[in-house]
């Protein structure tokens, strides 16, 4: 166990967690929503520091990131617990199993570092799970990463606290955030969470330097009206701004959401359409291989910079950062460092 931070003691042996917008009050004995973060004797501590359920060395497409370090492996890392309760969540054989329940085993900060560039890896993910409530020991381990050179990643529903962001800041470079909808009812009703904190945390990880990519779920009957996805775009290129990749992903039925099918690619692409029709200039599908719509193209003359199928990327007409046919410069990050 390892004490929080981000909480503060509001007596009688009670505390307030201030890591995510849930903000738990949280009495002696008892955990949080998210479950790994329990008040013992007056004193909140993260159970999961140290500990975790998966890691892989997967391409940093596959988070998905497409203009952050692009064509490189990321060492992709996660544990157990979520402050969310997506009713289709894909990653619940981890997200939903208590701490108790789980096959954990210990990785300590300096020893994941090590690992990741010894596997020739450019960057740490910490994915698969919630981010946010692992805050302590993200935050050792990427402090370590970035002193070595490597990219750092939050793969995230994005609930987090602007105290908590802050300081994640020197040392988060990519913050790949879900925005689900752009209703404050499917928050609540999907996930038990609200939407207004997770657009103004996506707004100060822009506003703090990180890059950022979005990830949107189109569900069939819940999120994919052209109205809902034109004004979640709007809200994009007006906050986070025009060169924000937006990922917009077909949805397959899990966990507890089955009584509906999947995401007509024909609903993808009318969205994608949309996107660079309202001026968004890195409009991108997701969970369907082999489509031409997840290539890079130049914004500017329409050549192909990466070409991409499934995880594999080709790099085409992308020069650095700049489009060899037209000379225009691509907003996209080569170098950590
Ligand atoms: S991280 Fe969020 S869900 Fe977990 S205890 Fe803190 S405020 Fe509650």
């Amino acid at each position: 166990m390892h004490e929080a931070r981000q909480y503060t003691k509001t007596g009688d042996g009670i505390v307030t967690c201030s890591l995510c917008n849930h903000r738990c009050v949280i009495r002696e004995g008892r955990h949080g929503i998210c479950g790994v973060r329990v008040n013992e004797k007056g004193t909140l501590y993260g159970v999961t520091y140290g500990k975790i359920s998966a890691e892989a060395v997967d391409p940093i497409e596959k988070k998905p990131l497409f203009h952050y370090l692009p064509g490189t492996t990321s060492y992709s890392l996660g544990s157990v617990g979520c402050n969310f309760h997506c009713e289709h969540c894909q990653n619940w054989h981890i997200s939903r199993t208590a701490v108790e329940d789980a096959r954990l085993r210990d990785l300590a900060p300096e020893e994941g570092v090590q690992r990741a560039r010894g596997s020739g890896c450019r960057s740490i993910s910490w994915t698969y799970n919630e981010p946010t409530i692992w805050h302590e020991y993200t935050l050792d381990m990427g402090t370590l990463a970035r002193a070595q050179g490597l990219g750092t990643v939050y793969v995230t529903n994005g609930y987090i606290t602007e105290e908590a962001l802050r300081e994640l800041a020197p040392m988060l470079g990519a913050y790949r955030v879900d925005l689900k909808a752009f209703t404050d009812d499917f928050y609540r009703k999907v996930c038990g969470a609200k939407l207004q904190p997770v657009l103004d945390s996506a707004a100060l990880a822009r506003e703090l330097g990180m890059h950022i990519e979005t990830v949107t779920l189109v569900i069939p009957g819940l999120n994919d009206s052209m109205e809902e996805q034109e004004q979640l775009i709007r809200w994009v290129i007006g906050h986070l701004g025009p060169e924000t990749p937006m990922h917009f992903s077909a949805f397959h039925p899990d966990y507890k959401m089955t009584d509906r099918g999947g995401t007509p690619v024909e609903t993808l692409e009318k969205i994608y359409r949309k996107a660079k029709e309202l001026g968004l200039r890195f409009p991108y599908l997701g969970n369907v291989y082999h489509h031409e719509y997840e290539n890079t193209y130049c914004p500017a003359c329409g050549a192909i910079l990466i070409e991409r199928q499934g995880f594999a990327s080709r790099f085409r007409e992308l020069d650095g950062t700049q489009c060899r046919k037209c000379g225009e410069k691509i907003e996209i990050v080569r170098d950590a460092r």
